[in-house]
């Protein structure tokens, strides 16, 4: 049997019920058919109500069920990661990155590094589409300084195995399409109040760089070195990020937009030219009217855009991508798929959002799709 009709051999016994699959993943397992390991990673929100033992409880479910590694927001590090470890699990502190509505000290003491709309409104005022859209500019050394020591910080504690980033981009100038519906709005152009970051320091670097000051560029979505200026302002900043933690020996992995392109396009996020150990592109389907074909078509783009590295300050040639899975949108079935699909286009593994959403029926689902499930 070629190893392809064997995977979905193996998916299609995950569908068929549990009552024959007696082994379980044991821990990361050789499957992309590249040499390399298919790890599977769960996202995991914080909840105040569990204590040590319950957190052993969760974790020791994944670990049964083949996971290698929690991405954890929010909490006491020492509870959460010393309850992953005993379970045998990586724990990577889930970092958000330039989205720091939760940041009362920065709000307080600097409202000047907040991102400012081609309206002028400052994203820390006015946020952008819901009112936890409060973002700080990538441009300002004082801001990458700030987030390099705190990720420095979480690198350098014992119980961090890995740094995540999240939300390292721009507010979304454009949502997916799948989303314009929720938020009543057409997204064909650039829209003013949604296009950052026009604030003195980036208006000062731009020009200094280019000559022009961008509130004074007739057409700025179509000006290519306008948009090069934004996602280089979020890649050098990543830079520093990634030196930060990578001085105290862990790796620093990021949730980014699904495909280069599509983040570029959406977000300013150029994340196929960050120096990162690996990716994990959320490929939620839904949010961008598509099924599960296009997770695996995403992930194939993603996986040759990281093939040959990004050359000077990028990611090394061939950096292991997870494709991020949304399980509100996944029955067990579907999640099954995802994962084969994932693997195919020659994912290094997949991620689930989140913990709390995997049912017994997709831990199932999850061990049948395993290489080698009967
Ligand atoms: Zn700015």
């Amino acid at each position: 049997m070629r190893r392809r009709d064997f995977l979905k051999t193996g998916a299609a016994a995950a569908l068929a019920g549990g009552s024959t699959m007696t082994s379980a993943f044991t821990g990361r397992v050789s499957a992309s058919g590249r040499g390399s390991d298919f790890s599977l990673w769960s996202w995991v929100s914080f909840k105040r109500e569990y204590d040590a033992d319950e957190w052993r409880r969760r974790f020791s479910r994944l670990r049964e069920a083949g996971f290698h590694a929690v991405l954890v927001g929010g909490g006491d590090v020492e509870l959460v990661s010393g309850a992953a470890q005993a379970e045998g699990l990586e724990y990577h502190r889930w970092f958000w990155t330039m989205n720091r509505n939760g940041d009362g000290w920065a709000k307080e003491n600097h409202p000047e590094w907040f991102t400012v709309s081609r309206n002028l409104e400052s994203s820390l005022e006015k946020p952008p589409y819901v009112n936890y859209y409060r973002w700080v500019c990538p441009s300002r050394a004082p801001v990458r300084e700030y987030l390099s020591r705190r990720v420095g910080e979480l690198a350098a504690n014992p119980g961090v195995d890995g740094v995540h980033l999240d939300y390292v981009r721009h507010c979304d100038v454009i949502l997916p399409r799948g989303l314009w519906e929720r938020y009543n709005l057409v997204q064909d152009i650039e829209h003013a109040e949604f296009d950052f970051c026009y604030c003195d320091v980036c208006r000062e670097h731009f020009a200094a760089l280019d000559g022009r000051d961008p509130l004074e560029i007739p057409d700025p979505p179509a000006d290519e070195a306008w948009r090069r200026f934004r996602w280089d302002s979020v890649t050098e900043a990543v830079r520093d990020l990634a030196a930060a933690v990578h001085e105290h020996g862990k790796p620093i992995s990021a949730a980014v937009f699904a495909t280069p392109a599509e983040a570029r396009r959406l977000v300013r996020q150029s994340w196929d030219e960050w120096p990162l150990d690996r990716f994990f592109p959320m490929l939620y389907q839904h949010a961008y009217g598509e099924d599960i074909e296009w997770i695996g078509e995403c992930v194939r783009e993603g996986v040759a855009a990281l093939a040959g590295g990004g050359g000077e300050g990028g990611p090394r040639p061939g950096t292991p991508l997870n494709a991020g899975l949304q399980l509100r949108w996944l029955e067990p079935a579907e999640l099954a798929e995802a994962v084969v699909r994932a693997r195919e286009e020659g994912a290094a593994g997949v991620a689930t959002f989140e913990m709390h959403g995997l049912s017994d029926e997709h831990m199932a689902a999850l061990r049948g799709a395993r290489p080698g499930a009967p």
